[in-house]
């Protein structure tokens, strides 16, 4: 899923935005209010299945093309994800330029908030790095498109237990195709980073009865995992080679690299992380290996699924049934890679791909007193 354009025009010219969106973004916006210092780039990928909804990061980028590289790499990611995820939502993404530390303000966050609100729900947003709920709730008061708000406020509030079940079912999935067996009772399970998705994971697996083996580098966060459910540890730069049926990289992107791959003992890995893999060309490797490999975007759309029923008035127990197509989904994936003789990887892109073929032709409604002839999740 990396952007093609993005190396070569690194390497032999300067920077081009215009190069740089390869003719398949829809809309690139950018935002500026000096007044607040808000300095912000909204990335709408794809509206084919819906709105484009993807979180806001609010990073002090080094430059503004590494922002601008970053949320186009974000929201084509965000396209793909809800389209596996069986939603009827696009993909986008939003990044705001600077120190949240320094020049996050009421002032800056509702600015933010009119601005979403001129895309006319094209964009939705939600968190992400730097930006939290608190700020969602700030951003609503200007702005209707807008998730991950609190509960008062019809939000779906922390969306890590559900991402931790839907890692679960998906591991359910991982252990039929690996052993032909459902349950995951007796197997030994390293988790990596037991944070907010990993704790409620080990919990879910303890209660199967599955053998886990932690590791963190938060001493806090490790003894809470083995207080509460006595786990065994590993050392944080060793949990990837211990010897295990799944290995569950729930902590940092790009843990399936060339140094990693050799000392893996296991025979599945599907954890929570984003961007597992450090190439896409891992995930080829992994499957010449024989490991069963979950494909990151597809097994952690938990919160996303969480979060996107919010547009529909928030409501636990049917975001949880739908979390249900992880495995589905995943299932459908291991048959296409043994059918097409491609990794799993690849032929979640293929699934994602296929879904917005087939669904998007048919999804094009009026929307009255709109932007004319639109896509959109419902007719309103
Ligand atoms: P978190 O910050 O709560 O937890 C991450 C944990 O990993 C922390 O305890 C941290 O100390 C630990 N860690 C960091 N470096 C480590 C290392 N080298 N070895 C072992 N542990 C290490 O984050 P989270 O919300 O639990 O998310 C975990 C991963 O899942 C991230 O990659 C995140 O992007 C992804 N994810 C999360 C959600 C969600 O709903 N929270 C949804 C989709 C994807």
């Amino acid at each position: 899923m990396a952007l093609a354009a993005t190396d070569t025009t690194k390497a032999t010219s300067p920077f081009s935005v215009f190069e740089a969106l390869t003719g398949e973004y829809e809309e690139v916006v950018f935002f500026h209010d000096p007044a607040t210092e808000l300095r912000a780039i909204v990335a709408i990928h794809s509206t084919t299945l819906g709105p484009a909804l993807g979180g806001t990061r609010f990073y002090p980028f080094g430059s503004e093309e590494e922002a601008v590289r970053d949320v186009l790499r974000l929201a084509r990611g965000m396209t793909y994800k809800a389209a596996a995820a069986g939603l009827d939502l696009g993909g986008g993404k939003a990044v705001i330029i600077g120190d949240p530390k320094r020049i996050k303000s009421e002032e800056l966050l509702r600015a933010y908030g009119r601005f979403i609100e001129t895309l006319g729900g094209r964009y939705v947003t939600a968190e992400d790095i730097g930006t939290d709920r608190d700020d969602m709730d700030m951003i609503r008061r200007e702005t209707r498109y807008v998730t991950g708000v609190s509960p008062e406020l019809g939000g779906s509030g922390d969306p890590s237990p559900v991402t931790a079940y839907g890692v679960l079912l998906g591991m359910h999935a991982c252990a039929e195709e690996a052993w032909g067996e459902h349950s995951l009772a007796g197997r030994r399970v390293a988790v990596q980073g037991v944070g907010k998705v990993g704790y409620h994971l080990v919990k879910h697996l303890v209660d199967e009865g599955a053998k886990v083996i932690v590791s963190d580098v938060d001493v806090d966060n490790l003894a809470r995992a083995v207080r509460e459910f006595g786990v065994e540890t590993a050392d944080p730069g060793a949990i990837h080679a211990v010897e295990c049926d799944v290995f569950a990289p729930c902590a940092l992107g790009g843990v399936i690299n060339d140094q990693t791959i050799p000392e893996l003992k296991c025979r599945v890995v599907a954890g929570s992380a984003n961007n597992q893999l450090l190439a896409p060309r891992h995930g080829e490797t992994l499957a010449q290996l024989g490991v069963v490999y979950a494909p990151d975007y597809v097994i952690n759309a938990g919160g996303l699924i969480n979060v996107a029923d919010e547009l529909q008035g928030y409501n636990e127990d049917r975001a949880r049934a739908r979390v249900q197509h992880v495995y589905r989904t995943l299932r459908e994936i291991f048959r296409v890679a043994k059918e097409q003789d491609v990794s799993t990887a690849q032929a979640a892109d293929h699934y994602a791909e296929r879904r917005i073929g087939r669904i998007g032709r048919v999804r094009l409604y009026w929307v009255p007193g709109g932007r004319g002839w639109a896509r959109i999740w419902a007719r309103q």
